[in-house]
């Protein structure tokens, strides 16, 4: 019995193996044309003011429509496409994409207000970066006050200097500089205070047992009071019940992100709660 046991776990087991690794080839055969053959898309998830709910940014999160395995999860082909150098290449897509999408938005009289984009330092480290950056802001009209770029914990602190003196040149430009995933990597308090930064992201697997637990309640506290005293705006992730977000509001994290208001959406769903904010206010 157990022997038989033993075996039919083997085999989902190895069943489960083969199909990763299908998944894993298709991948990274296709990745590529994906580009070509339009199989992303943006989504777009608001950020907001925690204690109006008002729309004060949003996040352009990618997605890919695969023909053959379907939605497929960024958590699965952004490793694959950093690792194989692809990310350069698709990050210009996303930046050129959702900049345009911002700026329409502006010129048709809606406020979107920041527009935050997820950079692998990868991108950011390439020579002619910062001039594809002005090109990309110069064609879809946007301003740099418009712009956030987002960088995780993790990608600084693999090199530090380096990541410094390149933040700074973008942080001259006049675009905003946050910190995603914070708590989850190792910075420094040193290297945290010579960074060229703007904003911490509090990363969600902190807000996500909040309040009820006190060793995040603690952690989360820790960030906000960080955050204020480094002089950065602080944003927390994931926030996705109310409870969150009354405890977020006490403790004075005054943006926020999640669940709670909004999933990430389609372009056409942004632009309809632009609209539906605009005529609120009008
Ligand atoms: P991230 O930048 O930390 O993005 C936050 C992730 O949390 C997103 O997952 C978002 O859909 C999800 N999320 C938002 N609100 C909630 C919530 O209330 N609860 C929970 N449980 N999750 C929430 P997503 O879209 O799957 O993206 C995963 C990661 O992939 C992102 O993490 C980011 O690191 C990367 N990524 C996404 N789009 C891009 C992109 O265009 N370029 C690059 N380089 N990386 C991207
Ligand atoms: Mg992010
Ligand atoms: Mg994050
Ligand atoms: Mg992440």
């Amino acid at each position: 019995k157990a022997k038989d046991e033993g075996r039919n776990n083997y085999q989902t087991y190895s069943s489960k193996l083969t199909e990763l690794m299908h998944e894993q080839v298709t991948m990274r055969t296709s990745l590529h044309k994906a580009l070509k053959n339009d199989e992303f898309i943006l989504n777009y998830q608001p950020q907001i003011d925690s204690m109006t709910d008002r729309i004060i940014g949003m996040e352009a999160l990618i997605r890919w429509n695969h023909p053959e395995l379907g939605r497929v999860s960024p958590a699965k082909f952004i490793p694959l496409a950093e690792e194989t150098g692809f990310i350069v290449e698709l990050d210009r897509w996303v930046m050129q994409e959702a900049m345009s999408k911002l700026s329409s938005w502006y010129e048709e009289g809606l406020n979107p207000g920041m527009l935050a984009l997820n950079l692998a330092m990868k991108q950011i480290q390439k020579s002619d970066f910062l001039e594809f950056l002005k090109n990309t802001m110069k064609e879809t009209n946007c301003l740099s006050e418009w712009i956030e770029l987002e960088v995780t914990e993790g990608e600084i602190m693999k090199n530090p200097d380096e990541s410094i003196a390149t933040l700074k040149e973008i942080n001259k430009l006049g675009i905003t500089l946050a910190i995603d995933d914070f708590g989850t990597g190792y910075s420094s308090l040193s290297y945290l205070k010579k960074l060229p930064v703007n904003k911490l992201k509090i990363d969600q697997s902190f807000i996500k047992d909040t309040p009820d637990d006190e060793d995040d309640v603690a952690i989360t506290k820790a960030v906000i009071a960080l955050a204020k005293s480094l002089k950065m705006s602080v944003i927390a992730e994931g926030v996705e019940t109310k409870a969150q977000k009354d405890f977020l509001i006490l403790n004075e994290c005054l943006q926020i992100q999640g669940y709670y208001y909004s999933p990430p959406v389609d372009a056409q769903k942004m632009r309809d709660m632009l609209i539906e904010q605009k005529e609120k206010e009008a």
